[in-house]
């Protein structure tokens, strides 16, 4: 696979002090996205018939209508909706003749009877509604920057020491780094990178366990004037740890 590599950016979120540097880059460009689909992509017709074929997730739906541009998110979503009608409407009609059929049958042809119809017309309605054009472009540009912290593991001895010191990664951002790492890295070389990650991911896991802990037993009244340390942010960054998203 030819990659894009685009050092840069990973360097800087390599350079903050964070949980999961793929988070933050994940982060940046999901609210710049925000800004191009709402803006340029709204003019552009190639976009507009990806978005019209696809439309958008629950998540990306919401933070574009929460950015505010209306009539952007409007004159998409209105054509996006124009097209699922005109798929949906094959749909609607076999979803009739179904219920038509069954509708005909005897009690006794009931029995037992089969749903397997009705049901692939669900499954095609659901896979309409189950596609984003935003989450298909954030994902391809993560998987350049996860191909690209492999090539500067390979590349850069800096980069090395880097990512010995760094806080790990969330735990989809290190399922990702382990996949992708035989694409560039084999043997010896694909062993050392492998148990490099995984120390590193294993004594941060612990290292935020311990601060989460801590921040429960604060509660009890008996560590009341004990100090914090650095567990008063221990929420966030375990759930940053378990599921992603930037903190
Ligand atoms: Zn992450
Ligand atoms: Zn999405």
């Amino acid at each position: 696979m030819k990659q894009h590599i685009d050092t840069i950016p990973v360097l800087d979120a390599y350079r903050s002090d964070c949980e999961c540097p793929l988070c933050v880059l994940h982060k940046k460009h999901e609210e710049e996205f925000v800004d191009v689909f709402l803006g340029a992509s709204v003019m552009e017709p190639d976009r507009r018939v990806e978005v019209n074929e696809k439309g958008f997730c629950r998540r990306h739906f919401k933070m574009m209508f929460d950015a505010g541009n209306r009539l952007g998110l409007a004159l998409m979503t209105d054509t996006y909706m124009k097209r699922t009608i005109e798929k949906l409407s094959q749909s609607a009609k076999r979803a009739a003749q179904i219920g038509e059929e069954e509708g005909k049958k005897s009690l006794i042809a009931r029995v037992g009877r089969k749903n397997g119809d009705i049901v692939t017309v669900a499954d095609e309605v659901a896979a309409m509604a189950d596609k984003c054009i935003f989450c298909e472009k954030l994902d391809n540009t993560m998987e350049r920057y996860v191909f690209t912290l492999v090539y500067l593991y390979k590349k850069e001895s800096d980069f090395r020491d880097a990512l010995a010191k760094s806080k790990g990664f969330c735990l989809d951002h290190y399922a990702q780094v382990l996949k992708a790492a035989p694409e560039q890295l084999s043997g010896k070389d694909l062993q050392a990178f492998i148990d490099l990650v995984t120390r590193v991911e294993m004594e941060n896991l612990e290292r935020v366990e311990k601060d989460l802990e801590w921040f429960t037993l604060k509660f009890d009244y008996r560590n009341k004037d004990k100090p914090w340390g650095n567990s008063q942010d221990a929420v966030e960054r375990s759930v940053n740890k378990m599921r992603g998203g930037a903190v």
